[in-house]
C-alpha cells in the first residue's frame, strides 16, 4: 500500500485481531470450540448502522448470543429484503424469543430526516423517517429546540417500526402459530449507556389491526 495512513490503519486492526486471537487462545471455558460448530442466540437485535451502538457491548451479552441487523435508523421496511431475510432466519430457523429494535438518540439519519438538504441515494431511505414526522408533526413543530425534535423523532420511529416488524407475515405467522416471541422497541442514551424501554412490548398480535393476521 502507498498510502502510510491506510497502511497504518490497515495494522491497526490486524493488530486488534491479534489481541482478540490471544483473548480466545487463553479462554478456558470452551465457548468458542462450541461457538465453532453453531449458534443458538436467543435475541434478535435490530439497530442502527451508528458506531457508537455496538450490541453486545450495550447489552452484556457474548459472541453467539444475539443475532445482529444494522441499517440506517434501524429502519424495518417491508420490502427489504435484508431485513427480511435476517427476520426469517432468526424466527424461523433460529427460533429468537426476544426481537429488540434499538433507536439512539442524536441518530444522523433522523436529523437528516428533519432537514431539506439532499444526501444523495440515503433520501430515499430518509423517506421512511420522513413518513413518520409526517404522521407525528404536529407534536414534533410543538417542540422548540431542534435537539428534541430529533430525540422525539428518534422515539416516534421505534415506535412505527415496532408496528412495521409485528405486522410482517414472519412475526405474524410465528405468534398464529402460539412461538414465543416477544418484541421490544427501546432507545439508547449514547452519553449513559442506558437501553430505555419505550413501553413498546408485545408477544401477540391482538394489538395490531386484524387485517395482518392469516
Ligand atoms: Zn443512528
Amino acid at each position: 500500500m502507498e498510502n502510510k495512513d491506510l497502511e497504518k490503519g490497515f495494522q491497526e486492526i490486524l493488530d486488534g485481531n491479534k489481541s482478540w486471537v490471544e483473548f480466545v487462545a487463553n479462554d478456558t471455558t470452551g465457548r468458542f470450540e462450541q461457538l465453532a460448530k453453531g449458534q443458538k442466540p436467543e435475541v434478535l437485535w435490530i439497530g442502527c448502522a451508528d458506531s457508537r451502538v455496538p450490541a453486545n457491548e450495550i447489552t452484556g451479552k457474548k459472541p453467539g448470543q444475539v443475532f445482529v441487523h444494522r441499517n440506517i435508523a434501524n429502519l424495518c421496511i417491508h420490502s427489504d429484503m435484508s431485513m427480511l431475510s435476517v427476520l426469517d432466519y432468526a424466527v424461523n430457523v433460529l427460533k429468537v424469543k426476544q426481537i429488540v429494535i434499538a433507536g439512539h438518540y442524536g441518530c444522523g439519519g433522523v436529523a437528516a430526516s428533519l432537514s431539506h438538504t439532499s444526501y444523495g441515494v440515503i433520501d430515499h431511505w430518509l423517506c421512511h423517517i420522513k413518513d413518520v414526522y409526517r404522521l407525528n408533526r404536529a407534536e414534533i413543530d410543538e417542540i422548540a429546540e431542534d435537539e428534541k425534535k430529533v430525540d422525539r423523532l428518534v422515539e416516534l420511529n421505534v415506535k412505527e417500526q415496532v408496528f412495521n416488524l409485528c405486522t410482517t407475515p414472519i412475526v405474524q405467522k410465528a405468534w398464529k402459530n402460539g412461538q414465543p416471541l416477544a418484541v421490544h422497541g427501546m432507545v439508547i442514551n449514547i452519553k449513559t449507556g442506558e437501553l430505555i424501554d419505550l413501553g413498546q412490548n408485545y408477544s401477540g398480535s391482538e394489538s395490531f389491526d386484524p387485517i395482518f393476521r392469516f
